[in-house]
């Protein structure tokens, strides 16, 4: 079978055209473009390239981004006050916490610290909560982006079985309760999980977020399955052997130019969202 390509890239600029047309109309209506302030605390190269395409994502679409860089040894009081601040800015519609933060940091005081109506990230427990119970929402940028990508190709995902490997708060937990939400059968998978090469050969859905590369194997996928990449490791190789997997898949996610597009172009679509007032729309269930 010749697999398709969920080509990230492109479906990201779909994305960011509408975004920059929706801003360029407001402004044109008076508005003032919307801000997204960035904290980056320390001094980690991959987090600070990260920040940096964050940044200029944000100017090519019209939005202002506001970067605020902390000293390594912030404290989680620090933090919590120029996140206070942000929250109190009324020119700033989202805040961004760069994930990791420095281990003295309690980064889940951090996040629950953003309001919820500013948190175009995705990160706090309130919006997780919302997510859980199938309500609008701000949604973790990745696994949403994972999502818009099967919408747009239009991969029924109602009565599929979908495996996903990897349970983080950002993105494996959060990627199963949007699948489950959108009516699929989950298992989700971790480090203990037994047999995982068996779970994974039954899957009609396997997403890949477990930060090892290629550490899903091509030959544990099910002919036609639809495969979704989300690791990015060292070579630029994803956490799932693709050069094995997209001869049985029907379609896949390359790496690059599949899910990291995704992510930033949620993530600037999540703060047009805060700026027009509103949250992501629930994936609903059942309908
Ligand atoms: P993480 O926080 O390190 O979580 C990794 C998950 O993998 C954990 O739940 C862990 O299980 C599970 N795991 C580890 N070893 C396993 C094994 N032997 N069998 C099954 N599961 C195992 O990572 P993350 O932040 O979710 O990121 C995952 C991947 O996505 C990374 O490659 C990262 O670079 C990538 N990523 C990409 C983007 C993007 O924009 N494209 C954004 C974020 C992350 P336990 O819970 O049991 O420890």
């Amino acid at each position: 079978m010749k697999s398709s390509i969920l080509d990230g890239k492109a479906t990201a600029e779909k994305i960011k055209t509408h975004i920059r047309e929706s801003i360029e109309k407001r402004v044109q209506d008076g508005y003032l473009a919307p801000t997204l302030a960035t904290i980056l605390v320390g001094s980690d190269p991959a987090s600070q390239t990260y920040v940096n395409m964050k940044n200029k994502a944000c100017e090519s679409v019209g939005m202002k981004s506001r970067r605020i860089e902390l000293p390594e040894n912030t404290t989680t009081d620090q933090l919590l006050d120029k996140i206070q601040e942000l929250n109190e800015d009324n020119s700033i519609q989202g805040i961004l916490l760069q994930h990791p933060s420095p281990p003295q940091v309690d980064e889940r005081s951090a996040f629950d610290s953003i309001l919820p109506t500013k948190d175009v990230d995705g990160v706090t427990t309130f919006c997780y909560g919302k997510l859980a119970m199938d309500q609008d929402a701000y949604f973790p940028c990745t696994p949403y982006g994972m999502i818009l990508l099967l919408r747009e190709y239009g991969i029924e995902v109602s009565g599929k079985k979908a495996v996903v490997v990897g349970r983080s708060p950002i993105l494996g937990k959060p990627m199963a309760a949007m699948l489950t939400n959108l009516d699929a059968t989950v298992t989700l998978c971790h480090s203990k999980t037994k047999n995982l090469d068996e779970i994974v050969k039954t899957a009609d859905i396997v997403v890949g977020a477990v930060g090892r590369a290629e550490f899903i194997k091509g030959s544990w996928i099910k002919e036609g399955a639809v495969v979704l990449d989300a690791g990015y490791n060292a070579g630029n190789v994803g956490d799932i052997e693709l050069s094995v997997a997209s001869e049985k898949s029907s379609y896949h996610t390359p790496v690059p130019g599949g899910v990291g597009p995704m992510t930033i172009a949620v993530l600037l679509l999540q703060t047009l969202y805060s700026w027009e007032g509103k949250f992501s729309p629930a994936l609903k269930s059942g309908k």
